[in-house]
C-alpha cells in the first residue's frame, strides 16, 4: 500500500463508506514498516494474561469491550451483542462485504461492516498506530492535532469500532442511515468509546497516559474534508465527543449525535 499523506483520507472514505455494503471505519492510512510483535502492552486480558502479538492484543480489548457492552444492555434488559472480528494479518487480505472493488480489505483496514456485522482491523495498521508510524499520513495529525501511539489510542480504535457494532444492534443504521450524515454516526461511535473508557477507569485499570493517549488519537483521526459526505468530524468534534463519553459514562449521553439534540 502507499501511503500519502491527503489523498489517503479519500481513499479511505471511498473504501468504507461509498462501495458495497457500507462500512464504517475510522480512518485508514499505511506505513512500510513491517508489523512485528510487541511485548509490555499494558491493558491486561480479564484472566491477568498479558498480550505479546497485535492480534492477542486486539482481541484482549474487544473482549474488554465486549464484557463492558454486555452489561450495560443486560442491566436494559437486551441481549449480548454478537459480533465476528477479523485481524487481518501485515500485507494479507481478507474477503469482506465492505471490501475494495476485489471484494477484499488489506493493510489499511479498521472498520465495522455492518453487512457481514464484522470488525476488522490490519494488524500492521494497528502495529502503526501503536508505534505512532502513521502521524504523518493521518488527516488530524498530519496538521498538527494530536497523535497515535501507545496502546490505548490502539485501545480507542478497537472501541470506536465495536462502538459502531453497538449502533448496529440498537438498529441505529436502520433508523437513522441515509438521514443524518456520517458524520453523527462516528461521533457517537467515539462517544461510545469514551463511555468503555470510563468503565475502565473507575475500575483502575487505565494507566498514566491513557486518557492523554485516546485524546491525543481523536484528534489525529479527525479531518477536515467537510464537503465530503464522508467526512468523521473535525478533529476538535472527535476529541469532544468521546471527552463527552468519558466523562458522563452513561452511553445514553451519546444518542443526541444521532437524534440531533447535540449540535455536531
Ligand atoms: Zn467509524
Amino acid at each position: 500500500m502507499i501511503s500519502p499523506k491527503r489523498p489517503r483520507l479519500a481513499a479511505a472514505a471511498a473504501l468504507l463508506l461509498v462501495v458495497g455494503g457500507a462500512g464504517y471505519g475510522i480512518t485508514a492510512a499505511s506505513a512500510d514498516d513491517p508489523t512485528r510483535p510487541r511485548d509490555g502492552l499494558t491493558l491486561t486480558s480479564q484472566d491477568g494474561a498479558k498480550p505479546t502479538t497485535m492480534a492477542q492484543f486486539l482481541t484482549s480489548v474487544t473482549n474488554d469491550v465486549d464484557s463492558y457492552w454486555t452489561k450495560t444492555f443486560a442491566a436494559s434488559d437486551l441481549p449480548k451483542p454478537q459480533v465476528r472480528t477479523r485481524w487481518i494479518p501485515a500485507g494479507q487480505s481478507v474477503a469482506s462485504a465492505c471490501g475494495d472493488e476485489d471484494g477484499r480489505l488489506g493493510d489499511s483496514a479498521a472498520a465495522y461492516c455492518p453487512s457481514d456485522d464484522t470488525i476488522y482491523i490490519s494488524e500492521k495498521f494497528a502495529t502503526d498506530i501503536y508505534d505512532g508510524a502513521l502521524d504523518g499520513a493521518l488527516p488530524g495529525s498530519s496538521q498538527g492535532y494530536g497523535g497515535t501511539v501507545g496502546d490505548f489510542s490502539v485501545a480507542y480504535i478497537v472501541a470506536h469500532e465495536f462502538g459502531h457494532e453497538i449502533q448496529d444492534e440498537l438498529g441505529a443504521f436502520d433508523r437513522y442511515g441515509g438521514s443524518v450524515p456520517t458524520m453523527a454516526f462516528e461521533l457517537q461511535a467515539d462517544c461510545y468509546a469514551g463511555t468503555w473508557a470510563k468503565s475502565a477507569y473507575d475500575e483502575n485499570r487505565l494507566e498514566d497516559g491513557d486518557i492523554q493517549e485516546a485524546l491525543d488519537a481523536a484528534l489525529a483521526v479527525g479531518d477536515f474534508d467537510t464537503d465530503n459526505p464522508g467526512h468523521h468530524g473535525t478533529p476538535e468534534q472527535r476529541e469532544e465527543a468521546w471527552s463527552a463519553g468519558f466523562q458522563s459514562g452513561d452511553p445514553s449521553s451519546c444518542a443526541g449525535y444521532l437524534d440531533g439534540s447535540v449540535a455536531t
